[in-house]
């Protein structure tokens, strides 16, 4: 990962910068809120550590600047001198993602460093599959079908989102039984229930089924539109 620590305390500095480093991260310090602010919105960082009391501007007018004004999304891990609720309000406040309070072992610092990492990752690969007049936010599992919001159980979205991954193609029913059950071994009633209950529901929302049923294959999304004549 690629670390910057924003902290005054010249020992907590170092033995941060010396323990991730040893560590194979890539870590870049600045001991004030000015200039860690400039690092942070001009290179691109993994994570930010950064403390609450810093000279100049301290840590959590930074990271409201750094959110709202310069709109960084970098994860932050705020470090704080006490553990009061207020503190952690303010931090969460600011945009904040984690909170830990001195001391600490640098070991959590890490910890919780490569857990923001990951769920930031998981944040940028989330992503909007659009197939014809219906949309999928794979983050928010929020879909829309002709504008109008469609309400489904988790198991006919993870239906949806598989049709909708490749529009047109044919999905085979074992395919489809196997990417949402697993080996859970469901009958096939159990695909053609959740299927009737997916349908109906596109239908209630955009007035036309964009599933085709393909006889002796299996189902299939139409980005066309066809409606009964
Ligand atoms: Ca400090």
């Amino acid at each position: 990962m690629r670390i910057l620590i924003i902290e005054d305390d010249r020992s907590i500095a170092t033995n941060l910068y010396d323990f991730l480093s040893a560590r194979g991260h890539s870590v870049d310090a600045a001991a004030d809120g000015v200039t860690g602010l400039h690092l942070a919105v001009t290179d691109p960082f993994d994570a930010i550590v950064l403390d609450i009391g810093l000279p100049g501007m301290d840590g959590l007018k930074l990271c409201d600047k750094l959110r709202r004004e310069a709109q960084v999304e970098t994860p932050v891990l705020m470090l704080t001198a006490r553990d009061t609720l207020q503190d952690k309000l303010h931090g969460f406040d600011s945009g904040a993602d984690d909170y830990l309070v001195k001391p600490f072992a640098l070991k959590e610092v890490e910890a919780r460093l490569n857990a923001l990492h990951k769920r930031s990752i998981k944040r940028v690969t989330a992503k909007v599959l659009v197939a014809g007049e219906l949309t999928l936010d794979t983050r928010t599992l929020s879909i829309r079908f002709s504008g109008e919001e469609v309400k489904l159980p988790p198991k006919c979205i993870r239906i949806l989102e598989l049709l909708m991954s490749e529009p047109e193609r044919v999905f085979s029913r074992a395919e489809l039984e196997h990417a949402v059950w697993g080996d859970a071994q469901e009958t096939s009633d159990t695909l053609r229930s959740h299927m009737h209950l997916l349908r109906r529901a596109l239908v209630d929302a955009g007035h036309y089924d964009p599933i085709e049923t393909v006889h002796g294959l299996g189902y299939r999304l139409l980005t066309h539109a066809r409606r009964e004549a």
